[in-house]
């Protein structure tokens, strides 16, 4: 497995990242606490808060979605909790990916029982085409086909988070 065609060369990534920043910024202009899913979304979290003025607080949670070589099974255990409340916060959760949807919807309904003010969830990547169950995305990077994808965070067997374009992966 080689990561082939480049998908979205870092110039396309960097101008739709600080448009996501900026429609989240008018969305909440006095605060906003992002929750970023690890370790997938921790390159796209660290330019989208640098395309942000003004106050932003972040957290962290991992999960595991037992995944099997480049297809998700479906059961999601949480490996890392947030280390601080929703209570009253308006929160933002930042994923990489929604392919079949299953993780995103799982991380809702958890972070909406902690009573948040509003919560709202944000991807890079969307495989609309995969989709297993309905799950609100309020913030859309880029839509995609079904394929496997690395680069700019994202992984295959842990390799290619570091690549600055996010590429295609074939055999
Ligand atoms: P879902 O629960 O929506 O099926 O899967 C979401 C998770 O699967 C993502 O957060 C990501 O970790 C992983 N994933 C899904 N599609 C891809 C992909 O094309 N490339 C990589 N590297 N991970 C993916």
């Amino acid at each position: 497995m080689h990561p082939t065609e480049i998908l979205l060369s870092n110039e396309q990534i960097q101008k739709r990242v600080a448009e996501l920043a900026a429609e989240i910024r008018r969305d909440f202009p006095d605060d906003v606490h992002l929750v970023a899913v690890l370790k997938g979304a921790f390159i796209f979290l660290s330019d989208l808060v640098r395309n942000m003025t003004g106050p932003v607080s972040l957290d962290f949670m991992a999960l595991s979605s037992y995944a099997k070589g480049t297809t998700s099974s479906g059961e999601v255990r949480l490996l890392k909790d947030l280390d601080t409340t929703l209570d009253g916060k308006n929160v933002v959760i930042i994923e990489d990916i929604v392919d079949t949807g299953l993780t995103l919807l799982y991380l809702q309904d958890i972070l909406r029982a902690r009573n948040p003010k509003v919560l709202r969830s944000a991807c890079l990547l969307s495989k609309p085409s995969r989709r297993q169950v309905d799950v609100k995305v309020e913030y859309v990077g880029f839509t995609i086909d079904d394929c496997f994808v690395v680069g700019y965070g994202l992984d295959y067997a842990e390799q290619y988070r570091n690549l600055r374009h996010i590429a295609v992966v074939g055999s």
